[in-house]
């Protein structure tokens, strides 16, 4: 009798070393990661309950909370799963900004609630459509592509539509918008709503006050961050049906996080090297001073806006107040093909990226985040971009 093993040989393609060209990522994000992060996420493993990677956690919470300006002590990672890295704002990273959204979502929302989306470009729409999923009852209110809600408008829908959670994006970054959020939350208070607000493509880039705002469940995803005001927590513990999901379930992850005071338990075990490198992000803000990392971003935008007008570019956003500084949408000249102007400039080792959801074929986003925020790297940039547009517009 003979045993045949069937033996597959192992993938080629694995046999070889892994090829990662250098590349300037100016597009919506990922963007490109300091070295001081990156080594300090090479460093060797501890295990998620040992003493030295708890500290770490709770240096992290401090790092969250200054750069959220709250008090809270509901302030924490939420652990994405997916394994790439990414690192936008104010040289932040984390692991899926959905994994915030979801995690946000799943413990604000019940059956029977009534849900209010601020939509101003895609992440509105999402927002939208995971609350359909979870059958739960959605009005939006909406603006033209390339505008902001009027905020006047936001708390006429609180006070009609009686919402008991409020969805405003502060950044799109399908759009390049960047939303108001003064008096929501006054207007959330008034009539009992909550008030959520997506950060991701924002938080470091433009000024956010989560306390002054009066913002109850704020979430960035480049740090993968849940973040939530004192009652919030009550409430959460006062829900009529258990929060649909274990992982993301905020009182769990809160204990995780040592923000209950009470005896850590086991929930999940932490990406310790992203932890890592999360702390090493904060502490670069912290050593920078989050104010003077949105000035520099506000600063370094009107650097792109001069270069682009000198080039004879025109940003998407015409309102100048109503601009993202850390991501900006660029008309795409008449005529011209966006995908063979972004291709060109791939080839030459940077990234730009075109519109998303509606706007695409229309604009082109270039992202200005962390260290990217830097006014030579952005004049070349917009050289390049200026250089490959006349290149594509040669041949038509
Ligand atoms: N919200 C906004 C405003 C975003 O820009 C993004 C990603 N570009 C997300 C949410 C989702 O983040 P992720 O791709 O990390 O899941």
């Amino acid at each position: 009798i003979t045993c045949s093993m069937s033996s597959r040989a192992p993938p080629k393609a694995l046999l070889q070393d892994m090829v990662v060209p250098p590349r300037q990522l100016f597009g919506p994000g990922p963007s490109n990661m300091a070295d001081s992060i990156a080594e300090t996420q090479s460093k060797n493993l501890l295990g998620h309950l040992h003493p030295e990677f708890v500290q770490i956690m709770g240096d992290v919470r401090l790092g969250l909370q200054y750069i959220f300006k709250t008090e809270n002590k509901y302030t924490f990672a939420v652990s994405g799963t997916g394994n790439y890295w990414r690192k936008k704002v104010i040289s932040l990273f984390g692991v899926s900004g959905h994994s915030g959204m979801e995690c946000a979502m799943v413990n604000l929302l019940e059956p029977g609630d009534k849900f209010l989306v601020v939509e101003i470009g895609l992440w509105g729409q999402r927002a939208a459509d995971l609350a359909n999923r979870m059958g739960i009852e959605v009005k939006k209110i909406s603006a033209p592509h390339g505008k902001a809600v009027p905020v006047e408008d936001i708390q006429k829908a609180i006070a009609e539509y009686k919402p008991n959670l409020v969805f405003v994006c502060q950044g799109d970054s399908s759009t390049g918008v960047a939303q108001p959020l003064e008096t929501i939350g006054d207007a959330c208070r008034e009539h009992g709503a909550l008030f959520l607000v997506d950060t991701v493509a924002s938080l470091g880039g433009t000024p956010f006050d989560a306390d002054a705002l009066k913002v109850d469940c704020v979430y960035s995803a480049t740090q993968k961050v849940l973040n939530a005001p004192p009652g919030l927590a009550e409430k959460i513990r006062n829900r009529k049906q258990r929060v649909a999901s274990f992982y993301f379930d905020a009182l769990e992850l809160g204990n995780y996080w040592g923000c209950d005071g009470e005896l850590k338990r086991y929930h999940h075990t932490a990406p310790i090297s992203t932890v890592y490198a999360l702390r090493a992000a904060l502490s670069a803000i912290a050593k920078e001073g989050i104010d003077e990392s949105v000035q520099r971003h506000k600063d370094n935008a009107q650097v792109l806006y001069a270069a682009l007008k000198n080039h004879g570019l025109e940003p998407f956003v015409e309102d100048e107040k109503l601009r993202l500084p850390c991501l900006t949408t660029v008309k795409v000249p008449e005529r011209i093909d966006w995908k063979d102007v972004a291709g060109k400039m791939l080839i030459n080792g940077v990234e730009i990226a075109g519109g998303l959801g509606a706007t695409v074929g229309k604009i082109w986003r270039i992202g200005t985040f962390g260290i990217n925020s830097n006014k030579t790297k952005i004049e070349n940039v917009v050289e390049l971009l200026s250089k490959s547009i006349n290149e594509t517009r040669s041949k038509l």
